[in-house]
């Protein structure tokens, strides 16, 4: 039987294997292997890339909210908005610098923050909002940038899915003051490992998030402050660069699979598809629908041979750190995201076959799980 896995990084490998290969032979040929010359170049192309003035590499996406959040003095006693559903490093980003994140509901119709559950939130302790580009959609950043300045906040983007989304042609990175990515492999840029990187126009905050990365020393063996070890590697950062030569095309491949998808999914009984803003280009690092039997659905396209997953089916407050007295209210979306949410294969290196295949098997079971009187409406 044909079957559709949810994702194959090997194919995309093997399309640029002898560029890997080169820029591991000469890593290995320089000797060099923390902060060289490959880590620099890297920095270079992808704030370049992202039309910010900084990029910082750093050891993770967790890690490089974390030193955002270090890097603005944000500790003990602060709050930061965050969404209700994310994965859940954002909210752990928020704790590990000892500030408290602070759940804001998301909209369910694109999977990010409400601007006004934002605004319902801000206190005298709030310092930041931490917009998430879920699935690849840029937040609101419009609505959130007016709130943040009129408050006084923070704006600071947790891009880990979102590397070549834009809004009002802006990209992911340079939409707020401040931006997260992560190059865990399955990103839209993975890494062959871990990897992370910190994006930004201002200047005084990148200097201090170098120096924290590599324990608080902008100066060999001197050390203005209490830094810490998250460092993106030179074999990473030369394997990074490969691949983000190809990363626009990339992102161009998913948005052609996303508007078929779109096109092919509207109107069928029993699920939503995501709805994209008019200003936005979502980097479609996922594509998420939601089902109203979802667990049915699942199962059977499962059958049909298609492979899903599900982002994210407990959201962070629900989870053991954050569940103490947390207060429903702020997820009523969230929950009913995390219950609906099924995401669907999509990556650049699906054939065209493949992509009617997935189309064709999630026609079939809308209708198959829907009522008589939905399927008389839904035939064409
Ligand atoms: C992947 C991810 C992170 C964390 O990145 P790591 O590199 O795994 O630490 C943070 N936020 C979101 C939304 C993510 O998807």
């Amino acid at each position: 039987m044909k079957s559709i896995a949810f994702f194959d990084i090997t194919r995309a490998h093997s399309e640029i294997r002898d560029g890997l290969d080169a820029a591991f032979a000469s890593v290995v040929g320089s000797g060099y292997f923390i902060q060289g010359a490959a880590l620099a170049r890297f920095e270079e192309e992808f704030a370049k890339y992202c039309g910010t003035q900084h990029a910082i590499g750093v050891g993770n996406g967790l890690d490089a909210l974390t030193l955002i959040l270090r890097g603005y003095g944000i500790g003990p006693g602060d709050e930061v908005i965050v969404p209700s559903q994310t994965f859940i490093a954002t909210w752990l980003a928020v704790s590990a610098c000892g500030a408290t994140p602070v759940s804001a509901d998301i909209e369910l119709n694109s999977f990010n923050l409400d601007p006004r559950a934002v605004a319902s939130r801000i206190t005298t302790r709030s310092r930041a909002i931490m917009a998430v580009h879920l699935f690849g959609q840029p937040a609101d950043m419009g609505a959130l940038g007016i709130l943040a300045r009129r408050h006084g906040l923070y704006l600071i983007e947790d891009a880990a899915q979102a590397h070549g989304a834009e809004e009002a042609g802006i990209r992911a990175g340079a939409l707020g003051d401040a931006a997260g990515f992560s190059f865990y492999p399955t990103k839209n840029l993975g890494a062959l490992g871990d990897g992370g990187a910190i994006t930004t126009n201002d200047y005084d905050l990148a200097q201090r998030i170098r120096r924290l990365r590599n324990y608080g020393s902008d100066v060999k063996y001197i050390h203005e402050e209490a830094g810490t070890n998250s460092r993106l590697d030179e074999l990473q950062a030369a394997l990074l660069s490969v691949k983000l030569a190809r990363l626009e095309e990339k992102v161009v491949r998913r948005n052609e699979i996303a508007a078929r998808f779109q096109h092919s999914m509207q109107g069928l009984p029993g699920i939503h598809p995501p709805t994209i803003g008019e200003n936005k280009r979502s980097a479609w690092h996922l594509y998420v629908i939601r089902c109203e039997k979802r667990d049915d659905f699942q199962r059977e396209l499962t059958a049909m041979g298609v492979q899903t997953l599900i982002h994210y089916p407990i959201p962070p407050g629900r989870q053991a750190p954050y569940r103490d007295g947390f207060d429903s209210k702020n997820s009523t979306n969230g929950d009913v995201a995390a219950a609906e949410c099924l995401s669907l294969p999509l990556w650049p290196e699906m054939t065209d076959d493949e992509v009617a295949f997935v189309i064709n098997a999630v026609q079939e079971v809308a209708i198959k799980l829907s009522t008589p009187q939905a399927q008389l409406k839904a035939m064409p």
